[in-house]
Formats: structure tokens, sequence, C-alpha cells
């Protein structure tokens, strides 16, 4: 038997097999918007607090990752003999066969957003955070944005499988194209010639949807986005020391922030216990000691990232925070507002790498309605000036060297006037060529007389610009006082010397 050429393409202007495409198309389309929409409330669902919110998600995904589409079309289907009152409803192939499609669906397309979402490092979260943004406002612009880039091209190609997959649904009679195929075929047994039309009509859509999905994945990389200024790097204009003064405390005895009998241990392991700290406000104090002694700890417990278990922050004398097992800590409300008055740098600098620098020094202020937008804008703007990097406003964190983006975050730490700024090791990331800017904006500001608390292994850095040293040892505070004091005492503490080493 010959292949029958003038047939097969006569096949391809068939007007069932186009009503069958457009049957394709739009059960895909729509089993693939709704399972994106729903997987991602499962995906979320996957990560709750609540236990029982945890598992329901997770006996989803495994349910109907188990359950084969086939078994599930027919039982869908078929489900009106046993409720009568679905039939008007379930008795339309094409409802039933998008239920069956989403409900199985939704459970693959859960699983990769849960990935994503994953991917999402938890320094953007802590970023959110400090900067005073909801759970509701750090998923909206901090974490969707950037689990749907990472999830897009996994989603394109799941899309591809559900145009391929709407084939089941021919067993419940819905006249999509291979229906429409074997309906010919089983006329004339032409059946080689049918299924060469059958497959161009599939690979027709995928590769049409294929490009666009490609597109869109283009358009939402901000990786490949070029910047719309490549002038060459500025130093930070002479105005910081001035400016960045704007925020400094006024004179006042009690301290800006204390923490009284501090106590904090991961499982077995105490970090520190009873441990007491104070700054006073326009104090600096550095915070220096060999790995692992607990100063990130300490510092990251000062603003809540860390939940300590025993002891109270407080902020100008009135409760902040209270560890897990005080019994303030459940009286104590939680107040945004004052947390936003502590700013902190990170090591990991956590700029949100699908926003320009001058987005994400405007990210806080415009979330909080500070201002309107025209005022937000200028006031980003000169911060960005003030740290050196008004030149590079329009580029994406990717496109900055490691010291420039500190400095975006340090800009972004400053656009929310915060009356405390604690840095977390805020060089130890940094090539060293890029540390000495950073360390120069930082010294400016504590030049102008702000409250600072720095994690630091820069040890000249902090001998110069800190009105306090602390040293910490094993979760203990070994020494606490001036720079001069520190100089004085390391002549007869061989620890403290060996460590200090200048
Ligand atoms: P430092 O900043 O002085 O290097 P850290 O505060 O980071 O010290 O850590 C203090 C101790 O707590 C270390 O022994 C570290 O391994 C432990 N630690 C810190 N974070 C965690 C964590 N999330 N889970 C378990 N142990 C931790």
């Amino acid at each position: 038997m010959v292949f029958d050429w003038p047939y097969m393409i006569g096949l391809l202007w068939s007007r069932d097999f186009w009503n069958a495409t457009l049957v394709v198309v739009e059960l895909s389309i729509a089993t693939w918007v709704l399972a994106v929409v729903l997987g991602f409330f499962v995906a979320l669902a996957h990560g709750s607090d609540l236990w029982v919110v945890r598992r329901s998600a997770a006996i989803y995904v495994w349910f109907f990752r188990s359950l084969p589409l086939l078994v599930l079309l027919i039982f869908v289907y078929n489900l009106p003999q046993a409720f009568p009152s679905t039939s008007d409803l379930l008795s339309v192939p094409f409802v039933a066969g998008l239920i069956a499609m989403v409900l199985s669906e939704t459970a693959y397309i859960a699983e990769i957003h849960r990935g994503a979402l994953v991917a999402v490092g938890k320094g953007q979260y802590e970023a959110g955070r400090v900067l005073g943004l909801s759970r509701a406002g750090i998923q909206r612009l901090i974490v969707i944005p950037q689990a749907l880039r990472i999830a897009l091209p996994s989603l394109g190609n799941e899309f591809v499988s559900i145009v391929k997959l709407t084939s089941l649904v021919s067993a419940i009679s819905l006249a999509e194209i291979l229906l429409v195929g074997q309906r010919y075929y089983t006329q004339n047994f032409k059946v080689i010639e049918t299924m060469v039309a059958v497959a161009f009509y599939y690979v027709l859509i995928v590769t049409v949807f294929d490009t666009g999905l490609k597109a869109l994945e283009r358009r939402l990389d901000f990786s490949r986005r070029l910047a719309e200024l490549t002038t060459e790097d500025a130093e930070p204009s002479g105005a910081i020391a001035r400016a960045i003064g704007d925020d400094t405390p006024a004179a006042s005895t009690e301290p800006a922030i204390r923490l009284d009998r501090g106590g904090k241990s991961y499982g077995i392991h105490s970090v520190f216990e009873n441990l007491n700290f104070s700054v006073k406000p326009g104090e600096v104090v550095s915070i220096i000691g060999p790995s692992g002694s607990g100063k990130t700890t300490l510092i990251r417990s000062l603003n809540g990232l860390e939940t300590l278990d025993n002891g109270v922050v407080y902020l100008e004398e009135r409760p902040f925070l209270a560890g897990s097992k005080e019994k303030l800590a459940k009286s104590l409300r939680h107040d945004r507002r004052d947390a936003l008055r502590i700013g902190m740098v990170f090591q990991n600098f956590n700029l949100f790498p699908h926003r320009t620098a001058l987005e994400n020094v405007m990210m806080g202020p415009l979330y909080h309605g500070r201002a309107d937008l025209s005022q937000l804008r200028k006031e980003a703007r000169t911060l960005l000036d003030q740290v050196g990097m008004l030149v590079h406003e329009n580029k994406y964190p990717h496109q900055l060297s490691g010291g420039q983006q500190q400095r975006i975050a340090i800009a972004r730490a400053l656009a929310m006037h915060p009356s405390i700024l604690l840095f977390d090791e805020p060089t130890s990331a940094l090539d060293p060529e890029t540390v000495g800017e950073v360390l120069r904006i930082i010294a400016a500001l504590a030049r102008s007389g702000r409250t600072m608390v720095i994690v630091t292994h820069e040890m000249k850095f902090a001998m110069d610009v800190s009105d306090r040293v602390i040293f910490m040892e094993k979760g203990s505070i070994v020494f606490d006082g001036s720079p001069a004091q520190l100089r004085e005492r390391r002549k007869n503490d061989v620890r403290l010397e060996e460590f200090v080493r200048l």
C-alpha cells in the first residue's frame, strides 16, 4: 500500500482537525493556568507552620501523582453514576477532562513551585523582614517574582506535557485531535496518513506555545537585562558624612538597645547564656572574636531574626523582644514600627536580584508609604549618591561587584531612617580589593554619630571607628571597653593579643 500524500495533505485543511486543535489549545491553557495557580497554593501549604495543612498538601501531591491520569479521567467522567446531581457538569467531556487534568497537574506543578520557593534563599525573606514587610508583602514583592522566574522553564515544559496528555481525553469522547484521527482511520484504514496529520497538529501547538513561553522566559530573566548606564564607578560624593548624619539620635543616657540575660541554644548546643549587652545612643560598638563564638547570633537576636530562648531585648528601655521561655513573650506584641527602627546590613548583602539598585533602595519606604513616589525616588537617589552608586542606579545586583552591592545594601538600610544600624560581618563576603570602599562608608556613618553595632573581623577598622570594642569567646563577653583600653589590656592578655594582632 502506498502512502497517500494527497489525502494526508488534505487532512491539514480539515475543519474537524482545526476544531479539535482549538479544543486541545483551550483545554491545555485552562489546565495549565488553573494548575499553576492552585499548585502555588499547594506549594505554600507544604511550607505552612500548621502540621495539618502541611500534611494535607503532602497527601494531595502523593495521591494525585500516584494515580494514572486515565484512571482519574474515567473516574471523574463516570462520577454522575454515583452522584446524579453532578451529571449536568461532569457529563460534558470537556469539563470532566479539565477537572481530572487540573487535579493531576496541580500535584506536579506544586512540586515545581515548591522547588522554586526553596531556591529563593532565606536571606531574601530576612531582607524583607528587616524592611518591615509583612509575610504577604514578602511573598508578593520578593518571593513570588523570583520563584516564578525560577519555575518558568519547568512550567513551560509542563505545558508541553499537558498538550500531549490531552490525547487521553479521547477516552471520554472529547473530540480532540486523536479522537478525530481515530474516527477518520476507522472509516478508510489510512492509519499512517491520519497519524502523520495528528502528529502535525500536536507539533504545531507545542512549537507555537514553546516559542511564546521562551520569549516570556527571556523577558522575565533579569539576569539578561542590560543596564542603561555603564559609566565608571564613582567615589561616594563628599556629602556622605553630612547627609548620612540626618538620623543621629538625640542625646540620651538610657541605652538605645539592651539585651538582658540573653540565652540561646541550638538543640543541645548552647551559644550563650545569661548574656548582657547594651549600646548607648550614638555609640559605635564592634563585636570581634573567633568564629563560632556567637557574635552573629547575638546581633541577629537584637532584631528578632533569631529567637532567643531566654532574656529580653529592650529598645530605648521598652521591652521589644522576649525569649520564647520568658513569660513576657506571650504578652509582647511584635510591633513592626519598632522593628523598623533597627536597620541591618547582611554579610551576603541579600539585595533583591529582580530589582534594580534604585528599586532595592526604594522598596522599604515605598511599601510603608513613607512619601509619594517622586519624593521617595529623590531620597533614594540621594542615598545612592552618598554611597557612590548613583551612576549604577538602574543596574541589577548581578551586574555589580560585591563591594558595590554592599554599598547599595547600606543605602537600602538607611532609606528606612533607622535609629540603630546592625552590620553582620559586612565585608566578609567581599574580594579584598572591594573591602576598603565598604569600610570607608561604614566609617563615615560611624563618624556621623549613628548608633551602630558591627560584627567584624577587620581589627584595624574596629579599633579606628569604634567607641567600644567587645571581644566574644565561646558565648561570653571577655572584654568590653574602648579601643585604648583594648590596646592596654592586650599587653597582658596573650589570647587577646593573639587575636587582635594588628
Ligand atoms: P560567630 O558569628 O561568632 O562566628 P555564630 O553566632 O554564627 O558565631 O554561631 C555560634 C554557634 O552557633 C556556632 O557554634 C554555630 O555553629 C552555631 N549556630 C549558629 N547558627 C546555627 C543554626 N542555625 N543551627 C545550628 N547551630 C547554629
